[in-house]
């Protein structure tokens, strides 16, 4: 869709693309989204002017800020925009050569996964670039590893990528078969400290729970399902239209990617497709790749949502597979990227959805 030129866009600026919306775009927004804008001010000392020089660039940036609050009306996500906080002095940043740190860790336990992890009851799955493992402390039932060949997590192509997805689908399909009522599988890929991995060599989670879905997944089934009773129209459809009708979306086949305007950290998006394919799993490299190699992206969170498998429960018709990634911060900082704010207020986010769509317009052209 042609954006007007006239109007740079950028999150500061959502109001102003909002308004040159066609009607239908602009109703369909606001059915899911509501922006309300506030602008801050303050009164520095004198004596605070320099620095403020020095670590903002000018005054005026600092003492006219403007806060945009964007919440998505059907899940009750929130997020509250403010370029300004990526500039904060930090005084725990810590100087680390990443690679030097990453290699330090060679020969860890998950180099030596047959000696130094446990099995399932039902054997290891081996991929071509990974092998499974039990999870020695469970999050649930069956709570797998996918351990990488690689100890690097940062080294990976399509075809490995690919392969964690399916060897963790595989260790699912083993895992139902053993317990017809674990159904609700969750694919998991913390990658760095950052992201809350306790251990530096590549691996990602694989959970199958009993019962009721994990709660994000059930909570998005129902705000989907109260969406269609509501509008008569998939929730996800409108949320693509909605995304794409400010150039926040890539069109890879038939996967949709989102630079998501309430995102549940830095730079999230969201990738929405009919199922877990091969497309969708080279999306998901081609995203990872592009979060890295051009947003300097090194910590990332990914989890896989989908409806349970083989399941005869309704009300998950017109569900989704939903991949959501999201920057995990700075690994040379030692401050969380998560406060009371995140956890019990809305995500304050520095990053700008606009950039994070240009970037991935790039990656995707490739
Ligand atoms: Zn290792």
């Amino acid at each position: 869709m042609d954006m007007p030129d006239e109007v740079d866009r950028n999150i500061a600026a959502l109001p102003q693309l909002l308004s040159s919306l066609s009607p239908d775009d602009r109703r369909r927004f606001e059915r899911i989204f509501q922006v309300d804008v506030s602008t801050s001010t303050f009164r520095a000392p004198a004596a605070m002017h320099a620095w403020m020089m020095e670590h903002f660039g000018s005054e005026e940036s600092v003492q006219s800020q403007t806060v945009v609050k964007v919440t998505n009306l059907i899940t009750l996500e929130g997020a509250l925009y403010n370029k300004l906080r990526a500039r904060r002095p930090m005084d725990s940043r810590v100087a680390v050569d990443l690679a030097d740190r990453i290699a330090a860790k060679l020969g860890d336990t998950f180099c030596r996964p047959l000696e130094c992890t446990p099995e399932d009851l039902f054997g290891r799955v081996w991929g071509k670039h990974c092998v499974t493992a039990s999870n020695l402390a469970k999050a649930d039932g069956y709570h797998g590893l996918v351990i990488f060949d690689e100890h690097n997590p940062l080294t990976f192509d399509s075809e490995m990528v690919k392969d964690y997805i399916d060897t963790g689908l595989a260790w699912a399909r083993l895992a139902h078969c053993e317990d017809r009522e674990a159904c609700n599988f969750l694919f998991l890929w913390n990658c760095l400290w950052r992201s809350g991995s306790s251990i530096v060599h590549g691996h990602a989670q694989v959970l199958l729970g009993k019962g009721i879905h994990y709660a994000p997944v059930e909570h998005l089934r129902r705000a989907a399902l109260l969406y269609r009773i509501g509008h008569g129209v998939s929730y996800f459809d409108d949320l693509c239209k909605v995304h794409t009708s400010l150039g926040l979306v890539q069109n890879y086949r038939r996967i949709r990617v989102l630079s998501y305007l309430t995102p549940a950290k830095e730079k999230e998006v969201l990738l929405i497709a009919p199922r877990l394919d091969d497309d969708l799993k080279l999306a998901i490299f081609r995203v990872l790749r592009c979060l890295l190699d051009r947003l300097s992206v090194c910590s990332f969170n990914l989890a896989i949502y989908m409806k349970p498998i083989d399941s005869s429960q309704q009300g998950w018709q017109g569900f989704p597979v939903v991949v959501r990634i999201v920057d995990r911060g700075d690994v040379n900082t030692e401050t969380s990227d998560i406060g009371a704010m995140e956890l019990y207020g809305a995500p304050v986010i520095s990053s700008d959805p606009f950039e994070v769509a240009r970037a991935l317009a790039s990656s995707f052209a490739d």
